[in-house]
């Protein structure tokens, strides 16, 4: 079995994974009520002996999705949304206690788009773009074959690609990035946004109210939909430039309004696309835009995206 470890602000998941891509066994822990993360890591590695003492099943490979961790070193410093403000190794921390078994460690948009080449809808491409939207916009990029690291493991940083000259402020420090219009938090604002050049009262105060209000064809939260999807059209159309990409899978707690947002996502896209990209006999793009298959089909969509960093 494989293990895949998904450490979030609030929660981490814990799963065990047969070969047909299974979540067998599955455990959530308070990740809020561990001070230290060496804590944490003792209750992961304990977690995963006790799975695999009651599966009867060997641990062929453990990999942790997690934010802010450096994929090269496996070292975790100054996450924003998790307590431990010690450094620390969680990929040598880990493996300690699982010697001869390998571990990997990756930041949670790196393991989503992992996750969809080993178990989802990018088994049969080497070149494709895995965007997650969520409380931020995150981004995993696969060309020639090979999930794409650069100089210190960030690249595919693409939240924090500036789209907005002097825009929005970002937590990054600057002004103007995709994360701050295309987020669950950027599509709040662009609602707010929307609502005072429309003169009209808000009628959401939250992400989740909007969408839900978009769900019931509200035009002024279809407005701010269609705004994050303009934004990230146009980003994404730049980035195939760059990777030539045959998909673009789009993932995260966003991506579940669907077509909502993919709709539009897919017009913006095709409008903005250099015409060596598009197929030449009809007008409508050579690259896909689709839900990723983890989100569509699968429950554990975090967990699996972790275990397949232990496959790749
Ligand atoms: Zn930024």
């Amino acid at each position: 079995m494989y293990c895949g470890v998904d450490i979030g602000g609030t929660h981490t998941q814990i799963g065990a994974v047969d070969a047909s891509g299974k979540v067998f066994d599955h455990e959530k822990l308070n990740t809020a009520s561990f001070t230290q993360a060496r804590d944490l890591v003792l209750t992961i590695a304990y977690t995963i002996l006790r799975m695999a003492k009651v599966s009867g099943q060997k641990v062929e490979g453990i990999g942790v999705g997690c934010p802010n961790v450096n994929p090269r070193t496996g070292v975790l410093r100054n996450a924003a949304n998790l307590k431990f403000k010690e450094e620390i190794s969680l990929k040598d921390e880990l493996a300690q206690y699982f010697p001869g078994i390998p571990v990997a460690v990756d930041n949670d948009a790196n393991a989503a788009a992992v996750g969809e080449r080993i178990y989802g809808k990018a088994r049969n491409t080497d070149d494709f773009l895995c965007v997650t939207l969520g409380t931020g916009v995150g981004g995993g990029v696969f060309c020639n074959g090979k999930l794409v690291y650069g100089l210190n493991g960030m690249a595919g940083e693409i939240g924090h690609m500036i789209v907005e000259p002097n825009g929005r402020p970002c937590g990054c420090g600057r002004k103007g990035c995709l994360e701050r219009y295309a987020s669950a938090g950027g599509i709040l604002d662009n609602y707010l946004e929307i609502c005072t050049q429309n003169n009209a009262t808000p009628q959401a105060a939250t992400y989740r109210q909007v969408a839900e209000a978009a769900k019931t064809g509200d035009p002024l939260a279809l407005l701010a939909f269609d705004k994050a999807a303009r934004i990230l059209g146009h980003a994404l159309a730049n980035i195939a430039c760059v990777t030539a990409p045959t998909h673009i899978f789009v993932f995260g707690g966003v991506a579940q309004v669907g077509e909502i947002l993919l709709a539009p996502l897919r017009k913006y896209f095709a409008e903005n696309l250099l015409f060596c990209y598009k197929k030449t006999a009809e007008e409508s793009p050579a690259v896909c835009i689709e839900l990723s298959e983890l989100m569509e089909t699968l429950k554990d969509a975090a967990i699996l995206g972790a275990a397949a960093l232990a496959r790749l």
